[in-house]
């Protein structure tokens, strides 16, 4: 979609694989095949677009779900990270108990931009205690290399724009 939510910006929308059972479940496949050897214990998800693949696969993989939210929206104490977008600034806060115990986390969103989200939630997963196993995406936007701000850290896209 051109122009959303800013001029300039091309948005890869993710709906029509949302709302394709097919589609979905093929994503959810490939996720699950990539993941399963790694003995993944939770999902962190970003909000919002990330929860709806993240809680959908934390269900295959048998792990818990840990929701990575916008500033104020979690109830409870939050450690908090801030970062640059591809469009403006953003924070994510994370519950400070919610990796307790180190499990292996996978960290889940729709789209790699920038890879400041991304990066923001891997370090906020590590600040938690989590052992972080990786990052799954459906979409890369690779001509904004956001891999590079997660060197060392395995990535996996279902699709890749050059
Ligand atoms: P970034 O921090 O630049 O990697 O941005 C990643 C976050 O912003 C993800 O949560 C995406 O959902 C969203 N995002 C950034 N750019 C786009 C885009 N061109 N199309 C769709 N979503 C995007």
């Amino acid at each position: 979609v051109p122009d959303f939510p800013k001029p300039g910006i091309l948005f890869k929308d993710i709906t029509p694989l949302l709302s394709d059972a097919d589609c979905l479940a093929l994503a959810l496949d490939l996720f699950e095949q990539r993941w399963r050897p790694d003995g993944v214990e939770v999902v962190a998800a970003i909000e919002a677009r990330g929860f709806i693949v993240g809680g959908a696969l934390a269900d295959r993989l048998g792990a818990g779900f840990v929701p990575l939210r916008k500033p104020t929206k979690l109830p409870y104490r939050t450690r908090r990270v801030e970062y640059a977008l591809e469009y403006g600034t953003d924070a994510l806060e994370i519950h400070e108990d919610a990796l307790e115990g180190s499990p292996r986390t996978l960290v889940v969103d729709d789209v790699l931009a920038t890879g400041g989200t991304a990066a923001a939630a891997c370090r906020l997963v590590r600040e938690s205690g989590g052992t972080l196993v990786g990052t799954a995406f459906l979409v890369n936007l690779a001509f904004l290399e956001g891999a590079k701000k997660l060197s060392g850290i395995p990535i996996q896209a279902l699709v890749e724009f050059p």
